[in-house]
């Protein structure tokens, strides 16, 4: 039997089944592996990186994450995705805009100025109704 590699759908169809039984898991390592667990009885599978790309842009799943501080790094791109941070600004106690962090559009990631890594991801199940 040859183990092919999942299709969009197939990745999407499995996370939906998983949570169908369960409301959080806890780290992307734990997903991984009951994702490929899943998408096995289909013959197929998924990487890392590629399972949390598709799981990222589904609606029906929350995605927190606990994060690691490192000083003296500067952010170049989202530690998360890949796609480009946004500078976050607030306005400090002389009404003067200051740059006080990071974003990314693209999958909710925030930071404070220090370069900031995830440490564990948890993924909920939102209550869609
Ligand atoms: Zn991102």
């Amino acid at each position: 039997m040859k183990i092919k590699i999942a299709s969009k759908k197939n990745i999407e169809e499995a996370i939906n089944d998983v949570f169908k039984k369960q409301h959080q898991i806890i780290s992307l390592k734990n997903l991984h592996e009951v994702v490929n667990s899943y998408l096995k009885k289909k013959l197929c599978k998924v990487s890392t990186s590629r399972l949390k790309k598709t799981i990222i842009e589904m609606k029906n799943i929350e995605i927190k994450i606990k994060k690691r501080r490192i000083k003296g790094k500067q952010f170049s791109k989202c530690p998360v995705c890949g796609n480009d941070l946004k500078k976050i600004f607030g306005i400090d106690v002389f009404n003067r805009k200051k740059h006080i962090g990071f974003r990314c559009n693209h999958c909710g990631f925030k930071s404070g100025l220090d370069y900031t890594i995830p440490r564990e991801y948890i993924f909920l199940k939102k209550d869609l109704d």
